[in-house]
C-alpha cells in the first residue's frame, strides 16, 4: 500500500502554491484561502492556528482531500489534489492520511480495539490485523482500553484511541483540526505527547489546528493564518528527547 509512513526526512509531503478556496453562499462568493504557499516536509509537527474564521479548517480540508481547490497547485504525498476525482481522493484519504477529529468520531457500537481494527479492515488488510490493532493500543499504552466502548470512556481516553485509530495504518500524514478542544488542560498534555512520540518514533507527519496556547507549545513550526493568508511561518527549537519518547512521566492509559 502506498503512502506509508517512512518518507525519507524532509521529503516534501504537502506542497502548496497559490492555493484559494472561494465559497459560494447564495449569490455571495466567500474567499475563505486566499493563496497559501507552504511546504511541509516528512516529519514535521506543524501547528496551524489563526483566528476563528482564518481558514484553519478549510486548509486542513483541503491537505485531507477531503474538497478541492478553487484555483492553485496543492500536491499531498504527491497527489495533485486539484485534479484528482472524488474516487481517487478518497483512496488517497483511506491509504495515506489519518484523521483526528474534535468530537473522537469513535464507532460508538464498537469497542476501542474494534474502532481501530474496523479502519484496517477497510484497508483491506488481512488476518492479521486484530493483532496490529492490539499492538497500536499497546504503543500507545491504551491495552487496558480495549474492550471498552466509547460510552465507557472518558472524553480522553476517547481521543486517545481516536488517536490510535488514525496511525494504525501508519499514514504518512495525520491531521487533527482542533484535536483537544474537548479536552481538559491534562488530557491535552497527554494527547500532544502522544502525537509527538508518533511522530519522533516513526517520522509521521503531522498537521493540527489549535487555539490553545498549551497545546501550541509542542509545535515544531507554528503556521499563522490571517483572513484566508499565512501571516507568520515559524520554526520552534527542537525539544530535547527526553521530553518525547516514552517515560516523560506521564501514564497516558489513565485519566
Ligand atoms: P477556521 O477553521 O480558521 O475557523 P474556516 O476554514 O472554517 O476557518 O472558515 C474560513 C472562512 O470560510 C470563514 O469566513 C467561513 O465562514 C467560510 N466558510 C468555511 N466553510 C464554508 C462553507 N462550506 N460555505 C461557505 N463559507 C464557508
Ligand atoms: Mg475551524
Amino acid at each position: 500500500m502506498s503512502g506509508r509512513a517512512a518518507l525519507a526526512p524532509g521529503a516534501p509531503v504537502i506542497e502548496a502554491r497559490g492555493v484559494t478556496k472561494v465559497f459560494a453562499e447564495g449569490p455571495q462568493l466567500v474567499p475563505a484561502l486566499r493563496g497559501i504557499d507552504l511546504t511541509v516536509r516528512a516529519g514535521e509537527f506543524l501547528a496551524l492556528v489563526g483566528p476563528s474564521g482564518s481558514g484553519k479548517t478549510t486548509l486542513l480540508n483541503l491537505i485531507g482531500a477531503l474538497d478541492r481547490p478553487t484555483a492553485g497547485e496543492l500536491t499531498v504525498l504527491g497527489r495533485p489534489i486539484g485534479t484528482l476525482s472524488r474516487a481517487e481522493r478518497a483512496t488517497l484519504r483511506l491509504h495515506a492520511l489519518g484523521f483526528v477529529f474534535q468530537a473522537y468520531n469513535l464507532v460508538p457500537v464498537l469497542t476501542a480495539l474494534e474502532n481501530v481494527e474496523f479502519v484496517l479492515e477497510l484497508q483491506g488488510a488481512g488476518g492479521e490485523r486484530r493483532a496490529r490493532a492490539l499492538e497500536v493500543l499497546r504503543e500507545l499504552e491504551l491495552a487496558d482500553l480495549a474492550q471498552r466502548r466509547p460510552a465507557e470512556m472518558s472524553g480522553g481516553q476517547q481521543q486517545r484511541v481516536a488517536v490510535a485509530r488514525a496511525v494504525a495504518a501508519r499514514p504518512a500524514l495525520v491531521l487533527a483540526d482542533e484535536p483537544t478542544a474537548n479536552l481538559d488542560g491534562e488530557n491535552a498534555e497527554i494527547l500532544m505527547h502522544l502525537m509527538r512520540r508518533l511522530c519522533a518514533a516513526h517520522g509521521m507527519t503531522f498537521v493540527f489546528s489549535t487555539h490553545d496556547p498549551r497545546v501550541v507549545a509542542h509545535a515544531q513550526r507554528v503556521v499563522t493564518l490571517l483572513d484566508g493568508r499565512v501571516a507568520r511561518d515559524e520554526a520552534r527549537p527542537p525539544e530535547p528527547a527526553h521530553e518525547i519518547m516514552p517515560g516523560a512521566g506521564r501514564a497516558p492509559g489513565g485519566a
